[in-house]
């Protein structure tokens, strides 16, 4: 076989391959060698070869032993995540064995079915956050992956079933038109208080509000990065004063304090309540 043949089955199975399966689709031992010896292929790991120019993180993957998943690969699509996971994730099938490599920090993961080199499907990366990070991260991606139209009905059907039992329900809660991952988690976070939120609610005069509570309190989330600027902070100050001459309340929360600070957000929100309510501090 020419160098330039088996470096297109590569190309065209993502960059990495097994030497084996090289071989079993026609190229000899010798050919392989002479490829090597020609920069064309670097040998990853015993029997793993990968062009050079493959992407380094489906490369490192391999090394551990299979293909790119969870986290990073739902980091790769530009899905959004609430955690900052810098470690790489890999899936290495139901009975993949783990390559010990130098600098390894690598998650590893045996969700059933047999692993090849790559990266996992959007599908199975989402269903791989939910048992690996848990309800907020997966909700908070799944909706990001959802607003990006990344997942059509069929896929959150095949997400939904490959939830174990007790996380369904996150599918069920989701929507398509959550304006950040902070709203994501916020409404995820008041529903277990056993709130339910208007979402994306326009006030005449005010405009469209991101949660709107019991009619009267708007909730806002300052997930932006630019948002601090002089410009915004007056929008939002003259937002506020809209809504409050039109009888409504203003809470606004920033990511830091959702992240940091949960227990000042919800206390916030549950006083306000209250008052509006008539409770005790009517
Ligand atoms: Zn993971
Ligand atoms: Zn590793």
């Amino acid at each position: 076989m020419r160098t330039s043949t088996a470096v297109d089955l590569v190309a065209r199975a993502g960059g990495v391959m097994r030497r084996a399966h090289l071989l079993a689709h026609g190229a000899t031992v010798a050919d392989i060698r002479r490829a090597v010896r020609a920069d064309a292929f670097e040998r990853l790991r015993e029997g793993v070869l990968a062009l050079p120019g493959a992407d380094p993180m489906v490369k490192e993957a391999a090394v551990h032993g299979g293909s790119v998943a969870c986290a990073s690969a739902l980091h790769r699509l530009g899905v959004w995540l609430w955690d900052d996971e810098a470690r790489l994730h890999v899936w290495l099938g139901t009975s993949g064995r783990r390559h010990p490599h130098p600098g390894c920090r690598c998650v590893t993961h045996h969700d059933a079915g047999t692993s090849a080199f790559g990266v996992v499907s959007i599908v199975q990366a989402l269903v791989q956050v939910a048992s690996c990070l848990g309800d907020e991260v997966f909700f908070a991606a799944f909706e990001s992956a959802w607003r990006k139209g990344m997942i059509d009905r069929a896929q959150r059907a095949e997400v939904r079933a490959g939830l174990r039992a007790g996380q369904r329900r996150l599918v069920d809660l989701a929507r398509p038109d959550a304006d950040s991952g902070l709203e994501s988690i916020l409404r995820l976070r008041l529903s277990r208080l056993g709130i339910r939120l208007e979402c994306q609610v326009r006030i005449p005069g005010v405009g469209i509000v991101d949660f709107l509570l019991d009619g009267r309190i708007i909730l806002e989330t300052d997930g932006r990065a630019n948002h601090d600027g002089l410009v915004m902070r007056h929008k939002d100050l003259r937002r506020d004063a809209l809504a409050a001459a039109r009888g409504f309340e203003t809470l606004r929360f920033d990511y830091a304090l959702v992240l940091h600070e949960w227990h000042l957000v919800e206390a916030a929100i549950l006083a306000r309540r209250a008052r509006a309510h008539g409770g005790p501090h009517a």
